[in-house]
């Protein structure tokens, strides 16, 4: 049993005010691994007053200084590295892929921040002003528990880029992953109060910081409907926001695909992080030519998808996080049936060699129309639905007939082509083929995905404001 019983304010670890409990999971044995005791609007307080203490001097600190703390943090969360591995695989049960990637990204994100500075001209002449671009003000995160380790890196990161403090509150769900990450940070040496940490439900914590007058950004990874919640709550100061919300990403398979390819490339953006990803690509765009073949390709490759804990190699798709979202991705599976859906791969229930954690089968349904509700909400598991498709006209009007807007993919032969359907797209982000993403272009999404972009200079820029002084 692991229990969490500090938070983290002035660059030490405190007992917060707040007393309530919450119990911690392994998702893939549904064992209670430890408790988390919750901070409350007392530690809020707390933590902002302690940021916007540390605020001035950082605020005045040059660009070296900032790239020297994005280099400390950087070798402390590598110098982790085994114990983050490790509490990420107990209380989320990521697949070791994701691993691989989501660790080493942790420490990366430091890196890539420290050469965003390096290169940002944070004074510049504009006419006959010069335009100095100063850090907003306190921030805050507000952080989900998909990726709790990289989100977290990546908005302190920011913050420290840009030159402010931050107070973050992670998910509640990750408090082990949070508090592992904690004492590699602490360890990097930042001046007190630049980085502080306060558990809580988000309705309680979450909902002080969206309030609190103190704060002057607020930088949000999480679902549509709290990022309405807390858009509204940061209207009243005036707050500068990013929100990163949900996705229904749509792949768009053109006709010249070559299916060796494009069939792996499909069931990776579908399913990765075992589905709990909002860039997944779950609509899937397929031409009524092509349709029979594919849908043959589709099944083989999912079949072999296997779900497993993090200890196996093989396993491609973890647990869902909690009971919670396992019975919401049943709902869904149970939903497309009943709404005249096709089920090609998967269906309700647990894998057949899991009597328990909280799996479920990786699911294909075919014959989906855009109206379905399958096709139109977030799911957030490992739930693939395909759409067909006349002529292309009509799959760029299906790609984009829907709220969201976050990241969208293309697969073609003819590149050329491929980008030129790309163009069409509304979204943030649009992957061709399946190609990483190599660090300073934006993310964020379009219409209900979000507001603002995270990553890069235009991520550098959301913690910034340009002040022009004339003459
Ligand atoms: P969530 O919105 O329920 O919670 C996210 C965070 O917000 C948690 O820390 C939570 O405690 C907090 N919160 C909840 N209610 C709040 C309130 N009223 N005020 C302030 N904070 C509050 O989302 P989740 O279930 O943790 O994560 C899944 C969602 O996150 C999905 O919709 C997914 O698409 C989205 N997501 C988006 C991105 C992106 O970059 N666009 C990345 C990952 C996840």
């Amino acid at each position: 049993m692991k229990n969490v019983d500090q938070i983290y304010i002035d660059g030490a670890f405190t007992t917060p005010h707040g007393t309530e409990r919450f119990d911690l999971f392994n998702p893939a044995t549904e064992e209670k691994i430890g408790e988390v005791r919750l901070g409350d609007a007392e530690d809020v307080r707390a933590a902002v007053a302690a940021a916007k203490r540390a605020f001035p001097a950082m605020r005045g600190t040059t660009p070296a200084e900032r790239i020297a703390m994005l280099h400390a943090l950087r070798d402390a969360v590598a110098a982790k590295s085994a114990a983050l591995h490790e509490a990420m695989a107990t209380e989320y049960g990521a697949p070791q892929g994701f691993l691989a990637f989501s660790v080493p990204h942790a420490a990366q994100v430091f890196d890539t921040a420290a050469k965003i500075v390096s290169d940002y001209p944070f004074t510049r002449r504009m006419g006959n002003a010069e335009v100095i671009m100063e850090p907003v003000g306190v921030a805050a995160a507000i952080t989900p528990w998909n990726s709790n380790i990289g989100f977290i890196c990546t908005k302190l990161a920011t913050a420290i880029a840009a030159g402010t403090t931050i107070v973050i509150k992670p998910s509640e769900m990750s408090a082990i992953q949070t508090q592992t990450l904690l004492e590699a940070l602490h360890e990097a040496g930042l001046p007190r109060g630049v980085l502080n940490v306060v558990n809580g439900y988000g309705h309680v914590v979450g909902a002080a910081l969206s309030a609190h007058p103190d704060i002057a950004k607020i930088s949000f990874t999480g679902s549509t409907a709290t990022g309405r919640a807390i858009l509204r709550s940061a209207a009243e100061t005036f707050k500068r926001v990013t929100l990163e919300l949900g996705g229904k990403g749509p792949q768009v398979l053109l006709d010249d695909a070559d299916l060796d390819r494009a069939i792996p490339d499909i069931v990776a953006a579908a399913f990765r992080n075992s589905g709990q990803a909002c860039i997944a690509g779950t609509r899937l765009l397929v031409s009524r030519r092509r349709q029979a073949e594919v849908t043959a390709r589709l099944a083989e490759a999912v079949a072999d998808l296997r779900a497993g804990p993090s200890s196996d190699p093989q396993a491609g798709v973890g647990p869902m996080v909690s009971a919670k979202q396992w019975e919401r991705v049943q709902s869904y599976i149970r939903l497309g049936q009943e709404e005249g859906a096709t089920l090609l791969v998967g269906g309700p229930g647990r894998p057949r060699d899991l009597d328990h954690g909280w799996f479920v089968r990786p699911t294909v349904f075919t014959d989906v129309t855009n109206d379905m509700r399958i096709a139109r909400e977030e799911i957030f598991g490992p739930v693939l639905s395909v759409i067909a498709y006349e002529d292309e006209a009509e799959a760029i009007t299906i790609a984009n007939d829907t709220d969201y807007g976050l990241q969208s993919y293309v697969h073609g032969s003819d590149l050329e082509h491929a980008r030129d359907v790309a163009r069409h797209l509304e979204a943030g982000r649009v992957v061709v083929n399946e190609t990483p993403a190599d660090g300073p272009a934006p993310f964020g999404g379009f219409k209900h995905s979000g507001i603002g972009r995270e990553f890069g200079p235009f991520g550098l820029e959301a913690f910034l404001e340009p002040k022009a002084v004339v003459g």
